[in-house]
């Protein structure tokens, strides 16, 4: 990406190893995150361009001296993070925290995953082994697991999702949806959706959504509010990241609850002050650490109980990529996935 709106597909050298713990890896399956879409909108424009994208399967094409757990040929699961797995974060399931990897930088010293080849640092740490052929047809589920399914299972999770809690989600986006999902699983009977975009609500309800509220700002704080008593949600999951999603979701939280964040925020102040104090509301979420969940949500993704793989409503070649970033922005599509 070089610059607002302007994605370009190019050649590059290809990675190679450059510390024993890395491996080499041919993409499978990549895709568009909405959280590219923020430096679509707003990045500095750069000369040089940044290698976008963070959400992949891959297959290992070749290792490092130190790497056990993978070998050639095996198809993995690349979680947006790296990570070491060896230390008190990592063993702490924060993997997002890690004292070597974490969040910050790793994809652009690695190249994004929007490409033919990467490099990926900390392999055993970080790449989950998966026991499938690079050609199954359940690609798109297991490609949620990289980003979008275990970030909103981590919304849900740290707001409290769980039986006779009450969820509101913010946004109809893959992440937003995928909360919905995540939040049934833990047991929530009453889910409101806020988003009006039908085709991706329609989801939302398939995923468990009990409410949909099209509205937003004061109309949307008051149709939640009605839904609820007058009360609000115990949960409320921000998976948009402007600061009006934010607003909103303090003005239908209920005493005592939650609001968690996930949508990568894209402000620096906002309210925290008496009333959010008086009212016991808790902040939560954050960078979701996706390789603590794998393991736990893999299962219904093999045997097809979950279908987080129906966020992607379009697919692509990887040489189309520019294509895939218009689809997402203008709406027209809810996550387009890229194959090379
Ligand atoms: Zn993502
Ligand atoms: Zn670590």
């Amino acid at each position: 990406m070089y610059g607002p709106g302007d994605v370009r597909v190019i050649d590059v050298p290809d990675p190679r190893i450059e510390a024993p713990t890395d491996a080499i890896l041919r993409t499978v399956v990549a895709c568009v995150c909405g959280s590219d879409l923020h430096p679509y909108h707003s990045m500095r424009p750069n000369p040089d361009g940044a290698s976008m994208g963070h959400e992949m399967i891959g297959v290992v094409e070749e290792v490092g001296a130190e790497v056990a757990t993978v070998r050639p040929g095996d198809v993995v699961i690349v979680p947006f993070v790296w990570s070491c797995g060896v230390c008190d974060f990592c063993r702490e399931g924060l993997q997002t925290s890690c004292r070597i990897g974490g969040v910050g930088g790793g994809q652009q010293r690695t190249g994004g995953a929007q490409a033919e080849y990467r490099r990926a640092p900390l392999a055993d740490g970080t790449l989950y082994r998966l026991d499938v052929d690079e050609n199954d047809e359940r690609m798109p589920g297991l490609l949620t697991l990289s980003d979008v399914y275990a970030t909103g299972y981590h919304a849900a999770l740290m707001g409290g999702a769980g039986p006779g809690r009450t969820v509101t989600v913010i946004g109809d986006g893959a992440v937003g949806l995928l909360s919905v999902l995540a939040a049934r699983q833990l047991g929530s009977e009453r889910i409101i959706l806020m988003g009006r975009h039908e085709v991706r609500t329609d989801l939302g309800r398939r995923y468990g959504a009990t409410d949909v509220v099209p509205e937003r700002g004061e109309e949307g704080i008051a149709a939640v509010r009605d839904l609820t008593g007058g009360d609000g949600t115990h949960v409320v999951i921000d998976a948009v990241g402007h600061l009006p999603a934010y607003e909103q979701a303090l003005a239908v939280v209920r005493p005592g609850g939650a609001v968690s964040r996930v949508g990568v925020p894209q402000y620096t102040e906002g309210p925290i002050g008496r009333v959010q104090f008086n009212r016991n509301v808790s902040i939560t979420g954050g960078a979701a650490p996706v390789r603590a969940y794998i393991e736990r949500l893999l299962p219904g993704v093999l045997d097809g109980s979950v279908d987080p793989g129906a966020v992607f409503d379009r697919e692509l070649p990887l040489d189309d990529a520019a294509e895939a970033y218009r689809l997402m922005d203008s709406r027209e599509a809810l996550k387009v996935l890229l194959r090379p």
